[in-house]
């Protein structure tokens, strides 16, 4: 019976038994004092905050999928990061290209689609907007990774001479949809941690939020007015084989700066949900 099975699962499922106290095994929201036996509309024995909250929690096993989309979100950019020290600071394009385009936009894809896993109580509903978006933004970043890593083997390891606009094209396209995406995840996982008791987190996060926006933007306009030069031959900064300075160390370490932000808020992110689970 399979539309009865559906209507089953659409149910909220009570937490109590018929004397209304609390039946499984039900850590508090607020302390992690296991509520089982405590009658469902007193307050916690230990805290004092209200039980009905604690059992007001999202289905564990929806914020475990979320939270396995979060590392492997952290994975993902642990490996862009890889790939770009492997390619900038040591010259192996090759393998800079095999980890950041086989194995970064993969777990990022991956990673996408359990961060906006729907919640189970909510099935009712259509999977909204935003997630949709974001898994759309999570297959165009792959393709475009593995382009622009195809590009890049091509010009390196297999002798193309390449094109100065094609490449600086696909640099920039990278760049911007992996900063949008990025961002845009980013901000989703902090209106999910939202739902988590800690008002210090929200703030540090959404600061994080900003200054990762702030480095990437300042990144593509360095970016951007340095391609401008070279593709007008205005002379102003060195040509793309040789440029140095201050502009290449913007466009190196912006972007890993980036990243390397992206990772403390992930890891953040991860550590709340996963003491505290999610609020519905
Ligand atoms: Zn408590």
């Amino acid at each position: 019976m399979n539309a009865g099975g559906t209507a089953v699962k659409r149910q909220p499922v009570s937490q109590l038994d018929d004397h209304g106290r609390v039946r499984d095994d039900v850590a508090c929201w607020y302390c992690r004092y296991n509520l089982r036996t405590q009658a469902g509309d007193q307050p916690c024995p230990e805290c004092g905050e209200p039980i009905a909250d604690s059992l007001g929690r999202t289905p564990s096993g929806w914020a475990r999928i979320v939270n396995r989309g979060i590392v492997q979100w952290t994975f993902g950019t642990v490996a862009l990061v890889i790939a770009m020290l492997v390619t900038i600071r040591l010259g192996f394009v090759d393998l800079g290209a095999i980890v950041g385009g086989a194995i970064a936009p993969i777990a990022l894809l991956l990673g996408t689609w359990m961060i906006t896993w729907p919640q189970p109580d909510q099935s009712v509903r259509p999977l909204s907007g935003l997630p949709r978006v974001l898994r759309g933004l999570a297959i165009l970043l792959l393709l475009l990774v593995e382009f622009t890593c195809a590009e890049q083997l091509a010009r390196t390891v297999w002798g193309w001479a390449g094109n100065l606009i094609l490449t600086l094209t696909l640099l920039h396209a990278a760049w911007c949809l992996s900063a949008l995406l990025t961002l845009t995840i980013l901000w989703w996982l902090t209106r999910l941690v939202r739902r988590v008791p800690r008002k210090r987190l929200t703030t540090t996060l959404t600061t994080l939020l900003v200054l990762i926006a702030v480095v990437d933007v300042f990144g593509i306009a360095v970016l951007s007015t340095v391609s401008a030069d070279w593709v007008l031959g205005l002379g102003l900064f060195p040509a793309a084989s040789s440029i140095t300075g201050i502009a290449r160390l913007i466009i190196t370490w912006a972007p890993l700066i980036a990243k390397l932000g992206t990772i403390v808020v992930l890891v953040l992110v991860y550590r709340a949900i996963h003491a505290h689970g999610i609020r519905r």
